[in-house]
């Protein structure tokens, strides 16, 4: 099973770079920043857009923002190696700016792919971007940290993680969103 994702998350991968999706991003980018983790899991996590350390490793959420990701999942006894995660848009944009709507529409249909191929019990978008390509018309100041279903899937949408390192006031709010992951899978666990 997990082989067969593997080889099909790879083909999707050759894809984009074939397609040539986003070429000015491409242009400016070190690297595509695809996607890192377990692809057997229930849980995906989207964010925006690979940042400068992510553009040079070539793996999402590795600079302060993963790290800070990274103490949350520990907080819900989850590791890196126990969730998948990955961007809407897949090339670093230049100088950290806000991924276009262009750009963003160009990644949605791989995105879904890659998400069709994991096939996650739990979709957890991090920040505004992420979670208006699943959630259109809805506002993260109003529905975060409540779990929403659409089409059959489950979507959780959270603050990104970036928000409580720029505000120190909204950081144990992210946290106290995060915290409410646990029940959530426990509740999709047993309704499988
Ligand atoms: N912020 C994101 O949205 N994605 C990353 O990969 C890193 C920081």
């Amino acid at each position: 099973m997990s082989d067969q994702k593997q080889t099909k998350l790879d083909e999707l991968k050759a894809k984009i770079l074939k397609d040539k999706v986003t070429p000015e991003l491409a242009k400016t980018a070190t690297q595509l920043v695809f996607g890192d983790g377990n692809i057997d899991t229930d849980i995906v996590f989207i964010g925006e857009a690979p940042g400068k350390n992510e553009d040079l490793q070539g793996i999402p959420f590795v600079g302060a923002a993963g790290k800070f990701l990274n103490e949350m999942l520990g907080l819900i006894n989850l590791k890196r190696e126990d969730i998948y995660i990955t961007n809407i848009v897949k090339y670093r944009p230049p100088d950290n700016r806000d991924p276009l709507p262009e750009e963003k529409a160009a990644f949605l249909p791989y995105l879904q792919q890659q998400l069709a191929i994991i096939k996650p019990k739990l979709i957890i978008t991090l920040g505004r971007h992420s979670m208006e390509c699943f959630l259109p018309g809805l506002k993260i100041s109003q529905c975060h940290g409540q779990p929403k279903r659409k089409d059959g899937q489950v979507y959780l949408p959270l603050f990104h993680p970036a928000a409580a390192l720029y505000n120190g006031g909204m950081r144990q709010t992210v946290i106290d969103d995060f915290m409410t992951i646990p029940a959530l899978l426990e509740i999709l666990n047993e309704t499988k």
